[in-house]
């Protein structure tokens, strides 16, 4: 027989061990107990407000302790919450409740106003609380193939995606991360990402799963996460590449204390300077490669690899496989370049409402990333570049994640984008749209030079653009499919 389900996670910890310290959120704790006790009287309210197992209810809350419990609360009733990103415009989040046909929403109380006008209730966490609470029917079992959250992908390439993550893609990215990490009982880890995305929702399943104290900040600040390292003894913090170079900044002569064991980077390419910044202060620097499909990382390189396998997002943790496939479906060879694809019980079974999406990805359990990659001799992981960002010029493929790479490690440069645009002979070429630093005077001549210096002359780019500001969104990823966008607005010293 298959063992499919498993007793409820947060019913289970609070059993197992209810004393222990869950959550550490400003000046306040809860027990797993607390947190148990908590998450059941929420749970007894949303049902007194008519939300119901199965439903999916869109969440648009902030990092809290109210949110920790709220998401808890839907979990032991069994109610799929769809989390949405609170750094979304209006425009985007109502789309995302659209795609996903949310029974209702709730949301910060400060959101009412802006949010009222939705066509499905509205449930502000003040008038969610105030509500009698009944006795709610608890989903004493769950079943790893049900889905417990909805997660939209960060819109980078096109339309954000919502991604299904079932209880066993939560069991298993906890799992898997348990065994590459290894877990004793002094870890502590500190969220200071949102809980909205995959990379604070997987903190905290880990926590309830391992029995974990959790720190938890609103929002990222490099001094605040230093301090709570060194006094609240955090052990391991998830971090994307803007907020270890904020770290590495703050630090200035001091190093972060021994018991820091691990800096959990993922989010997207690191780049080399960053790596090397972290290796003179000692940060103990964990790359990965993950997306919210993975339900967080899939793949991760440990530190004492970061020199030798430079670069290097690592090997896939020990539940899970990757692969790289050429165009023509065949297996490519070492250090060969082709799409990623990845099979595990930590990816996701599709996307919400998009079974033309699940039908394009998906091919006899493998996703397709839509990453392009390679594996070397020995198994290790370089990510390239998004496949849809690949510039073919004059036969050749440039990764436009290299060359931003290459003129961000430029002390001038604040930040840099690239792109491919239309040439007569070449098909395409790469151009570069640079943000300067403050009062950098660095001429178009001199960052091509430096390009030059690093790189093969296919990969240099052809122009370059002068600009405020790249588009990013709301994740800060780069839209290299609007950089094209700044031609007009942006100014080329030509
Ligand atoms: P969308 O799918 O809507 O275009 P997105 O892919 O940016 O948005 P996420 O799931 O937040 O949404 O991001 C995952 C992506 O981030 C990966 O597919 C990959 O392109 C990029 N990424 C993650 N880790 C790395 C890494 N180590 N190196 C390079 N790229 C990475
Ligand atoms: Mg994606």
């Amino acid at each position: 027989m298959q063992y499919e389900t498993m007793p409820n996670f947060l019913k289970k910890r609070a059993f197992l061990t209810p004393e222990r310290t869950a959550v550490y959120f400003n000046e306040q704790t809860l027990s797993f107990r607390e947190l148990y006790e908590n998450s059941y009287q929420a749970a007894g309210q949303l049902q007194g407000l008519g939300v119901k197992k199965n439903q999916y209810i869109g969440v648009l809350l902030k990092n809290h302790l109210d949110t920790i419990v709220i998401l808890f609360a839907l979990q032991l009733i069994g109610v799929k919450a769809v989390i949405l990103n609170n750094r979304l415009s209006k425009k985007e989040i109502v789309w995302q409740i659209n795609d996903s046909k949310a029974a209702a929403l709730i949301l910060e109380n400060d959101l009412y106003e802006m949010m009222q006008d939705l066509e499905v209730p509205v449930i502000t966490k003040d008038r969610l609380f105030a509500v009698t609470s009944e006795s709610p029917e608890l989903l004493e079992e769950i079943n790893l193939n049900d889905v417990c959250t909805v997660m939209y992908t960060s819109g980078t390439t096109g339309n954000p995606k919502g991604v299904l993550h079932t209880f066993g893609n939560h069991w298993w990215s906890a799992v898997g991360s348990a065994l590459n990490l290894g877990y004793t009982d002094s870890d502590r880890w500190l969220c200071s990402v949102p809980l909205f995305h995959i990379s604070g929702y997987s903190i905290l399943m880990k926590s309830v799963i391992y029995g974990m104290p959790i720190i938890l900040h609103e929002s990222f600040d490099a001094d605040r996460a230093i301090n709570d390292i060194n006094n609240h003894h955090v052990t391991i913090m998830s971090v994307v590449g803007t907020m270890l170079y904020r770290i590495v900044d703050a630090l200035k002569d001091s190093k972060l204390p021994n018991h820091f064991r691990c800096a959990l980077l993922g989010g997207g390419p690191a780049p080399l300077p960053l790596l090397e910044a972290c290796k003179a202060k000692e940060v103990p620097v964990f790359q990965s490669y993950g997306m919210t499909e993975t339900a967080s990382q899939i793949v991760t390189l440990a530190p004492e690899y970061s020199i030798t396998k430079l670069g290097s997002a690592g090997k896939p943790l020990f539940p899970s496989q990757i692969k790289i496939i050429l165009e023509d479906g065949k297996m490519a060879s070492a250090k060969q370049a082709g799409e990623i694809i990845v099979k595990g019980p930590n990816v996701t079974k599709g996307y919400l409402n998009r079974p033309d999406v699940i039908k394009e990805k998906f091919d006899q359990g493998w996703l397709h990333t839509g990453d392009i990659g390679y594996l070397d001799e020995e198994g290790f992981l370089f990510v390239l570049d998004r496949r849809s960002d690949l510039i073919i010029s004059g036969g050749e493929n440039i990764y436009p994640a290299e060359i931003e790479s290459v003129l961000l490690a430029h002390s001038d440069v604040a930040d840099a984008g690239v792109t491919g645009i239309n040439d007569k002979t070449w098909g395409q070429v790469p151009a570069a749209f640079i943000v300067l630093r403050n009062n950098a005077h660095v001429t178009e001549e001199e960052l091509k030079q430096f390009c030059l210096e690093n790189l093969a002359k296919y990969k240099v780019p052809k122009s370059f653009y002068f600009t405020e500001k790249l588009p990013r969104n709301a994740a800060k990823k780069l839209l290299r499919r609007k950089l094209s966008d700044l031609l007009q607005e942006s100014w080329n010293h030509k």
